[in-house]
């Protein structure tokens, strides 16, 4: 079994000339199955410098991937820590828009969602995990077991949150013309991920524990630099920097559509 299709040109710039950058090992990620390979090579565009995974899982291994799901991805999680984390996020945003739809891709435990509810939006949650889609419907939220490329609405959106997204999606640029489509002429984008321009990354790297070389999920690791140049090339401007409250050594982003 072929468990990864390997990038012929860089995801981002489609750059032919791409080198290796390092390797990880992924065999203590609690997603880790035995089934597929422990080890993760990474590389280099020669052009854009982005830092990407060889290639992305085959249908097959991400069978075996999402047969488990990570506690902390289970809807309601850490329901009342993640309220506050959700509640400083959405305070970012309320200033420039602060009603409409909210669409949340990959909610995960749908703390996002419960949250914005609170706030007067109306949330709408994207997720490719059933069980996650099921349950945050019994709780009242609208949501979707599908692909956010063939998810359609007939009224456009005032946010769309990628909170941890676009490092594990194969092609991000996808995503982003998905969103561009979505959204309302002044909506709102906001996406989270680690950033690899930044000490604590440095740091980790020399300590030899940086756990983003080991995530079997993660296709990317995007730089500031790399992500706001990103956004540009597809039709969104950067408007406000902050550090993510989720996950470690991450940022936060909020984007709005280069009109
Ligand atoms: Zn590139």
């Amino acid at each position: 079994m072929s468990e990864r299709i390997i990038y012929k040109k860089c995801p981002l710039c489609n750059e032919q000339e791409i080198n290796f950058h390092k390797t990880g090992n992924c065999s203590e990620h609690p997603l880790y199955n035995n089934k597929i390979s422990s080890n993760i090579v990474w590389k280099e565009c020669e052009k854009c410098n982005h830092v990407f995974t060889e290639g992305y899982y085959s249908e097959k291994s991400l069978e075996l991937i999402f047969s488990k799901t990570n506690k902390v991805q289970k809807v309601g999680g850490p329901v009342e820590k993640n309220r506050h984390i959700s509640s400083r996020i959405i305070e970012k945003i309320i200033p420039s828009i602060s009603s409409g739809i909210w669409l949340d891709v990959g909610f995960g435990n749908g703390s996002l969602l419960f949250t914005a509810k609170e706030y007067g939006f109306r949330p709408i949650g994207l997720d490719l995990r059933k069980e996650n889609v099921d349950q945050i419907k019994y709780l009242g939220i609208e949501a979707y077991c599908e692909d956010l490329e063939n998810f359609k609405l007939k009224e456009k959106c005032s946010v769309i949150s990628l909170a941890d997204v676009l490092e594990h999606t194969p092609f991000p640029k996808k995503i982003l013309d998905c969103c561009n489509k979505l959204l309302n002429d002044n909506g709102i984008l906001f996406l989270s991920m680690p950033n690899s321009e930044s000490i604590i990354w440095d740091m980790m790297n020399k300590n030899n524990v940086n756990p983003y070389w080991g995530e079997l999920e993660h296709y990317h690791n995007f730089s500031r630099s790399r992500l706001y140049s990103f956004l540009e090339e597809n039709g969104f401007k950067a408007v406000r920097y902050g550090v993510s409250e989720r996950y470690r050594v991450c940022m936060e982003v909020i984007a709005k559509k280069n009109l």
